[in-house]
């Protein structure tokens, strides 16, 4: 089987991200990932960036976390793709297979009708999971779904260890649209991980092919380990 983690943060894309991408690489390797999905929040989430800087310099600036665990994920033997974590007023979405030229060429992404954004993702090959749709937290004022406009449903997340039932009440809504389920921790910190994410028994070479091992039913989930 291999293992990837589908969901986490960096130091140097997102606000409250604690370890470098280097270091996130690195402590995923020596827990037994073959692969990671680096999703930073973007500028319309705790993103680290200076939201006042031109385009083309925040998206050089986003991308580091994920350029920066690529570059180390090279030189240590893990797989490591591009991700992001697209904020709509605090719910949140993963977007996968996309890229910086994908972001270059989309100014203001980060403003857009929440629509027209997943629009252009899927327009450009992409797909998009909806994060923890029923986490209850302080910054969340309320819960928001796009039942018509994700290609899945986050199910288990490993940050809600202790709130299960929010992961139970996400199968749920995944079961009541016929949306297929995923797991990923939501790490932010080496010194914190959740040990969630997904397990193959065929290797992930692209995010595509995450995407169709997520419609076919054929990821295993793993729950926390806290
Ligand atoms: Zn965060
Ligand atoms: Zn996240």
């Amino acid at each position: 089987m291999y293992k990837y983690e589908t969901h986490l943060h960096t130091s140097q894309g997102s606000a409250c991200g604690a370890s470098t991408g280097a270091e996130m690489a690195r402590a995923h390797k020596e827990k037994g990932y073959t692969g990671i999905f680096i999703t930073d929040h973007f500028f319309n989430g705790n993103s680290a960036v200076d939201r006042s800087l031109p385009w083309k310099e925040k998206i050089e600036l986003f991308c580091k976390g994920y350029e920066d665990a690529k570059a180390e994920g090279d030189k240590i033997g893990l797989d490591v793709f591009f991700g992001l974590e697209y904020g709509v007023k605090a719910a949140e979405f993963l977007m996968y297979n996309i890229d910086k030229q994908f972001l270059l060429d989309c100014e203001d992404f980060d403003k857009w009708h929440p629509k027209k954004a997943f629009d252009a993702v899927h327009e450009a090959g992409g797909f998009i999971i909806h994060a923890h749709p029923f986490r209850e937290r302080d910054y969340i004022d309320h819960i928001k779904l796009y039942p018509r406009h994700v290609d899945g449903v986050e199910a288990v997340n490993g940050a809600h260890f202790d709130h299960l039932e929010f992961n139970d009440r996400a199968k749920v809504y995944a079961m009541m649209y016929e949306l297929p389920i995923t797991a990923g921790s939501d790490t932010h910190s080496v010194n914190c991980m959740y040990g969630s994410g997904v397990e193959t028994e065929e290797k992930i070479l692209t995010p595509l092919d995450y995407l169709r091992q997520i419609k076919e039913g054929r990821l295993t989930l793993r729950e926390s380990t806290m």
